[in-house]
C-alpha cells in the first residue's frame, strides 16, 4: 500500500500522492472543450512547430507502431498516423475521458479512425505486452503524471528493443532576458484562461506545474534511471520546451566482432 504520508507537487502545493491524479483530472475535465484553442493562444501557435520537430526526431517509418501517451485531444496522434501509414498503428492513450471524447470526434472527422486506436489508461501502468512499440511519444504529458519514474519505466517496458522514447515538455529557459519575458507572458495565462474558458485556476496549475517540473538535466538523468540509453535532449526556443530522446537497449549485442577469428 502507498505510504499515506507521501506527497506530490500539484503546482506549488503539496497534496497527498494518492489524491494528485484526481486533481489533475479535474483540470483536464474543465479545459477539454477549449483545450486546442487555448494551446494555440498561449503558445502563440508555436506548439505546432515544436510538435513538427518532435516528429522529425521520431524515426518512424511505414508499418511502425507508436504509442502517443497522455495524447489528450489527439493532436500528436493525428500527426503520427501519416508516418506509420496504413500498415502501421498509432495508439492514443490518456487517462481523461473528456479529452479522449474530443480526440475521437476529431479523428473520425479526419478519416483516421482505422489508423488510430484510442485507449483510456493511467500512464503509470501500461496494459500492453512488453516490446510492443517502435516509439513511445509523450507530449506535454509527463508533467501531469504523478509517479513519473514509474511511467518512464512502463514506457521502457512496452518499447521494442532499440525502440525510442520522445518526451516533449516545457523546460528551463536558458537566457535570463528570454526567461523574464516568458515568465511575464506565462503569468498572464490564468487571465487568458478565465476569458476564454471561464476557468483561471486550471491555467494557474499549468504555469505552476511548468515551474516545478524537472529541468533538462534532471529529466535526462530520470530517463537513464528508467533504463533508457543514448539519452539526449534538444532545447526548443532556448529551453521553453525540451525534447528528450532515449532508446531501450537492444537485447542482442555483439560482444565479439564476427570478423575476428
Ligand atoms: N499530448 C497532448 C498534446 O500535446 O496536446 C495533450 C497534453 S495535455 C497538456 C496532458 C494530458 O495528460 C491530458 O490529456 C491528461 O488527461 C493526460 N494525463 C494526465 N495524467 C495522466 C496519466 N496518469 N496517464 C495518462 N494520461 C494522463
Amino acid at each position: 500500500m502507498a505510504d499515506p504520508g507521501k506527497t506530490a507537487n500539484f503546482g506549488y502545493r503539496k497534496v497527498p500522492f494518492a489524491e494528485r491524479q484526481a486533481r489533475v483530472n479535474e483540470v483536464f475535465d474543465s479545459v477539454a472543450r477549449r483545450y486546442d484553442l487555448m494551446n494555440d493562444l498561449i503558445s502563440l501557435g508555436s506548439h505546432r512547430l515544436v510538435k513538427r520537430f518532435t516528429l522529425q526526431l521520431s524515426g518512424l517509418r511505414p508499418g511502425h507502431a507508436v504509442l502517443d501517451l497522455a495524447g489528450g485531444t489527439g493532436d500528436m496522434a493525428m500527426r503520427l498516423a501519416p508516418l506509420t501509414g496504413p500498415d502501421g498503428k498509432v495508439v492514443l492513450a490518456d487517462i481523461n475521458a473528456d479529452m479522449l471524447r474530443i480526440a475521437r470526434d476529431r479523428i473520425i472527422d479526419r478519416g483516421l479512425a482505422s489508423s488510430i486506436d484510442i485507449v483510456q489508461l493511467n500512464g503509470e501502468q501500461l496494459p500492453f505486452a512488453e516490446n510492443s512499440f517502435d516509439c513511445v511519444c509523450i507530449a506535454y504529458g509527463l508533467r501531469n503524471i504523478t509517479d513519473q519514474p514509474e511511467a518512464l519505466a512502463a514506457m521502457n517496458r512496452v518499447l521494442k528493443p532499440g525502440g525510442r522514447v520522445l518526451v516533449l515538455e516545457f523546460s528551463r529557459v536558458n537566457h535570463p532576458v528570454l526567461r523574464g519575458a516568458y515568465d511575464a507572458w506565462s503569468a498572464l495565462w490564468p487571465a487568458v484562461g478565465k476569458l476564454v474558458t471561464g476557468d483561471s485556476s486550471s491555467y494557474r496549475y499549468l504555469v505552476e506545474s511548468i515551474r516545478v517540473h524537472p529541468d533538462q538535466e534532471t529529466l535526462l538523468a530520470m530517463l537513464g534511471e528508467a533504463g533508457f540509453e543514448q539519452c539526449r535532449y534538444h532545447n526548443v526556443i532556448d529551453g521553453v520546451c525540451a525534447i528528450h530522446v532515449g532508446y531501450k537497449p537492444a537485447t542482442t549485442s555483439l560482444t565479439r566482432s564476427p570478423f575476428r577469428s
